[in-house]
């Protein structure tokens, strides 16, 4: 953003970077990209979906997007029942040339939903906020800040950049200890790893060998993963 100095004895008429009341009206409500971040079982998804329900039911038009699924067709499945059709990203999708092609198609783009959006690409965020300054396309990100290594996903470091408004849930996903947990632990083999690739796609709920467990800061560092091993992910929203 450029901030001029008027200069001394300029009528203010002449500033003419700062649009006129009148004109300022008439410009379109200014969209906003959003990112709403927190650890894993923290209620995104569930979020995600009534953040669409929510607009959907204003007559407003979205996509739904998401990583990771897989599936012939994917879905936004949450811990607490909701599921929705989704479109699969993968790293080589164009966010821009994907609204492109709903716009030729007649379908409105009003907004869209980001889930799993730490697996977002830089690039990919950059997409999203050309999509959002020059389409006037909102959009809600959400995902994870930090992978196992407590390292931020490349993705979330770009939309903690550029994001309007970044939101950290409130939905507190406990430790076993019971502090708040903001840390999502791999244990491979029944211990904490803290080395290896940043993504390991696998259905956490039936992996045997990898797993995820949120811990709090101070049993992280420790690789203390508690007295007893929780069958089921916790349900936070019960
Ligand atoms: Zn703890």
């Amino acid at each position: 953003m450029t901030h001029q100095e008027p200069e001394v004895g300029a009528a203010t008429g002449a500033l003419a970077a700062v649009p006129a009341a009148g004109n300022r009206r008439s410009l379109p409500m200014p969209a906003h990209l959003r990112f709403y971040l927190g650890p894993m079982d923290c209620g995104k998804s569930t979020l995600a979906l009534q953040i669409d329900h929510n607009h959907a039911r204003q007559g407003r038009c979205g996509l739904v997007l998401t990583q990771g699924d897989r599936s012939a067709n994917p879905r936004i499945t949450t811990r607490v029942g909701m599921s929705r059709a989704a479109v699969e990203l993968d790293s080589s999708t164009d966010l821009r040339e994907l609204v492109r092609r709903q716009w030729a198609a007649g379908q409105r783009v009003d907004y869209l939903i980001v889930d799993e959006a730490q697996f977002l690409s830089p690039e990919q965020v950059e997409q999203l906020v050309d999509l959002v300054d020059d389409s006037h396309v909102d959009v809600y990100a959400f995902g994870l800040a930090t992978d196992f290594r407590s390292r931020l996903f490349p993705g979330s470091q770009r939309l903690f950049e550029l994001a309007d408004t970044v939101v950290a849930l409130q939905v507190e996903v406990l430790c076993w200890c019971g502090r708040p947990g903001g840390f999502n632990g791999r244990v491979v083999g029944g211990a904490l790893v803290r080395e290896g690739e940043q993504v390991v796609i696998a259905d956490t709920a039936t992996s045997a060998e990898t797993r995820y467990q949120v811990l709090c800061r101070r049993h992280y560092r420790g690789g203390e993963l508690g007295p007893s091993r929780p069958e089921e992910p916790q349900l936070p929203l019960s």
